[in-house]
């Protein structure tokens, strides 16, 4: 039954194995207040805005009552943190239900920052406010880039203070998800589950996400196959804008393809492949130029927990595994060159493409040329406003690149067309974000960060209001770091 704001539950995850999970209600908070509304999120999710903003909306989002339909319930799952397994599980996050949407979607409502749950090992299994503006903001830049990814549909506060470094506000996420099964779900299954609940858990991602993958012979060959299609696409697209995930841990790699989990991300500024923001990254684990690597190497953590599943014979389950983990690293250069040839307004493929594209980047990295604004002037046909101009590589490149144009039929505007659709404009740039944060945590002016959702959600569309935006920050003796933002 749809309720007046039109919350409309179904609990299929409640419904399997009681290991994967503990059924739990939020901790009511003090005085909930809505700071931001995804109206147009929630309107295809078939959900009135208006009645979020009620008293009555707002104490959904805030945990202080549960929707009617919905059954809360904290997830179980495990990890490799920075290599190191550990079992984990949502410590300051709930599952309200999964919300069935007029379209006919099954997607995950979940509250971050609602309280401990059985999961929490440390911590006061709360969010501060600028974390989770920050991940409303990110998130929804992604997925206005056409990036795969978890959504923000509000951000309340909570009337309390949270005590971190400093104090903090304390607020609530509410994170939209095609579902919150991750690689260490599966690895929690294989650890500490039944045979039963790990064939469960395989057959309920197969019918929730890959209902073709369900009818092939070896269906469980079937989920691994797709998961590394997708992860391999996810993060060809994360190459492509520059996007640093900073925490790909097997926690935080979402089975749908979803990018999942915005603690320490940020987007790259001055391209090079072992760009880090992230404070606790001190190896470079997950760099840039390392993503690709790590997401083979999660991958082979999930294949590992399918092992039973994939054959009777445990030789032949391996190599099974083994044969579809090879193949993510053709999977992904193919999205990857695909996509390069794209921001080059590239349509056909010649074998030299490669070497076109190789060498650009690396006039980039040696002149510390800003990813973003390089394509960007590329695509407004300015060459002059790149941090190349002038040197004699960059010129003979740049006759090399119009004369590859030259070699296709296509006309040159629709190169064009093509290069204005697949290069930014504008991305969130960390200086703006952190503006945009301070504004809203520590002067409560909430206009600086509209402006820059505003912005941010047409981020191909070259409009004369988004130049602004696509400044660098002043120079600054300290590097840009970021933090797994609790
Ligand atoms: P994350 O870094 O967000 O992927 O979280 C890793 C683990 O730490 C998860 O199990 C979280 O639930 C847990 N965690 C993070 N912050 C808190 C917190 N404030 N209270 C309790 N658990 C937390
Ligand atoms: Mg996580
Ligand atoms: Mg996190």
């Amino acid at each position: 039954a749809t309720s007046k704001t039109g919350w409309n539950f179904d609990n299929s995850y409640a419904r399997l194995p009681e290991s994967l999970f503990t059924r739990q209600a939020p901790t009511p908070v003090r005085a909930p207040k809505p700071i931001i509304l995804n109206d147009r999120l929630a309107a295809s999710l078939g959900i009135n805005a208006q009645a979020l903003q009620t008293e009555e909306g707002a104490a959904v989002l805030a945990g202080n009552r549960v929707p009617e339909g919905a059954e809360p319930l904290a997830q179980a799952y495990a990890g490799h943190q920075f290599g190191h397994f550990t079992m984990l599980g949502d410590g300051r996050a709930l599952l309200l239900g999964e919300q069935l949407t007029p379209r006919g979607e099954r997607v995950d409502i979940q509250l971050k920052g609602s309280g401990r749950t059985r999961y929490s090992r440390r911590g006061d299994g709360r969010a501060a406010l600028g974390p989770m503006l920050r991940e409303y903001i990110i998130s929804e830049a992604m997925n206005a880039l056409g990036i795969p990814t978890t959504r923000s549909l509000a951000v309340v506060t909570t009337g309390e203070s949270i005590l971190r470094e400093t104090e903090q506000p304390g607020a609530i996420l509410t994170r939209v998800a095609a579902s919150h099964l991750r690689v260490g779900t599966f690895q929690y299954a294989a650890a500490w589950g039944s045979s039963q609940d790990l064939q469960a858990l395989a057959d309920y991602t197969l019918n929730r996400h890959f209902p073709e993958a369900d009818a092939e012979e070896n269906r469980y060959l079937a989920l691994l196959r797709e998961v590394i299609r997708r992860q391999a696409a996810l993060i060809a697209k994360w190459q492509l804008v520059g996007f640093i995930h900073g925490v790909m841990n097997t926690d935080n790699m979402a089975l749908s393809g979803e990018t999942i989990d915005y603690g320490p991300c940020a987007f790259m500024d001055v391209y090079d492949p072992a760009t880090v923001f992230s404070s606790i990254d001190i190896q470079g684990r997950y760099a840039y130029g390392n993503q690709p690597h790590i997401a083979a190497w999660n991958l082979a953590r999930f294949a590992e927990t399918l092992l039973p599943l994939l054959h009777e014979s445990d030789a032949e389950a391996v190599k099974l595994a083994e044969a579809a983990i090879s193949d993510f690293n053709e999977l992904y250069h193919r999205k990857w060159l695909g996509g390069m040839r794209a921001k080059l307004g590239i349509h056909n493929e010649e074998p030299e493409d490669e070497s076109l594209i190789e060498d650009l980047l690396r006039m980039m990295q040696k002149e510390r040329a800003d990813y973003t604004n390089t394509f960007r002037a590329l695509t407004l046909d300015k060459p002059e406003d790149t941090a190349l101009y002038g040197t004699g590589e960059f010129t003979k490149w740049y006759e090399l690149w119009q004369a590859r144009l030259g070699r296709q039929t296509e006309p040159r505007s629709s190169s064009h067309q093509l290069m204005r659709s697949s290069n930014p404009a504008v991305i969130p740039r960390n200086h703006r974000v952190e503006e945009a944060l301070e504004a809203a945590v520590e002067q409560g002016d909430y206009s600086v960060m509209e402006r820059l959702l505003d912005v941010l959600s047409q981020p191909y569309a070259y409009s004369p209001e988004q130049e602004d935006y696509t400044t660098l920050p002043e120079p600054s003796s300290c590097p840009y770091r970021t933090f797994c933002g609790t």
